[in-house]
């Protein structure tokens, strides 16, 4: 599922507490959250299912930061899009929330706390990944007449659900690779030494941080790296996502929309089908990637015979 961002960089999908449809729980589902909710020290004793239970932020809600109505009164849905953040406010709140984790690790179990740092302990990750968002489809909207910020986006979804499989993976290059792997793609942008990449990075993240994106970046690219295989996790993490958007329905509508684009007869993108997306299944580097290779090879296949059979019919 999509991660729901609220005001304060919280997943809302992740959090147990959460009941707004399709995250509808069962009163026994509740109580253990509100059990949980004790034993990481959130609440001094089991409270209600109904105090558990929780819609989303709302401005009247009680909340010891005003988020919700700090961003309600500026006009911002999130933090991520405001002119002052960091502020000192929202600065305190990710200080406060990181004090929970170490209990939390303690306490919880596994599955547990996964849960727990998708939904609170990665706030600024998401809101840094909902600025990225914002820069590249800006980005592309000026510089690229919108191409491809959509394919942007399901990189960064699949390398996300890649990344869940592969807890040892940096999850911030990881984000920030895929949000930032075409950024500055030669086809579209004429720029040097991932400059675009390196604009959105500056003051966000350290200049370490910054080079070990970048070389991410460099270590996923088709054209570049032909049958190269990334050195790092992160990098095959990316480089899987990228690649699984050129297999499956999503593939044969990129290869034919790309192909009217520049005039090219069926013949031509059909070629393009041998050439590249059959040889992907193949390339995968990680596990989750390689079953949903499995599918999109085989849609692959069965849309290059029918076609077959249509045309010499
Ligand atoms: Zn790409």
């Amino acid at each position: 599922m999509d991660r729901i961002l609220a005001a304060c960089g919280n997943d809302c999908s992740a959090c147990p507490r959460y009941t707004a449809h399709p995250y509808e729980k069962s009163e026994e589902e509740l109580h253990r959250t509100a059990v949980l909710w004790m034993k990481i020290g959130y609440r001094d004793h089991i409270v209600s299912n109904e105090e558990i239970s929780c819609s989303g932020c709302k401005p009247e809600n009680w909340c010891r930061y005003h988020v919700v109505k700090c961003c309600a009164e500026k006009g911002i849905k999130a933090c991520s899009s405001c002119l002052e953040y960091p502020c000192e406010n929202i600065r305190e709140c990710f200080e406060v929330t990181r004090s929970f984790e170490p209990k939390c690790r303690e306490v919880c179990s596994d599955a547990e706390y996964a849960l727990l740092k998708k939904a609170f302990f990665e706030k600024e990750l998401n809101l840094l990944a909902d600025q990225a968002v914002t820069y590249i489809t800006g980005l592309f909207r000026d510089n690229a007449g919108g191409h491809d910020a959509e394919h942007t986006l399901r990189v960064y979804r699949y390398a996300m659900l890649i990344a869940e499989k592969e807890p040892e993976c940096d999850r911030l290059t990881v984000t920030l690779a895929a949000l930032l792997h075409d950024a500055d793609d030669h086809k579209l942008f004429h720029t040097e030494d991932n400059e675009n990449a390196r604009r959105f990075l500056k003051g966000r993240v350290s200049s370490d941080q910054a080079e070990k994106i970048c070389q991410c970046i460099d270590s996923v690219s088709f054209s570049r790296n032909r049958g190269k295989i990334p050195d790092t996790l992160e990098g095959k993490i990316v480089q899987d996502a990228d690649r699984l958007d050129a297999m499956g329905a999503v593939g044969i509508a990129r290869t034919f929309a790309y192909g009217g684009e520049h005039g090219r007869p069926l013949q031509d993108s059909v070629r393009h089908f041998h050439d590249k997306l059959l040889l992907l299944r193949d390339m995968m580097n990680t596990e989750t990637a390689k079953q949903l290779a499995a599918k999109r090879h085989a849609f692959l296949e069965a849309f290059l015979n029918e076609l077959d059979e249509e045309i010499s019919r």
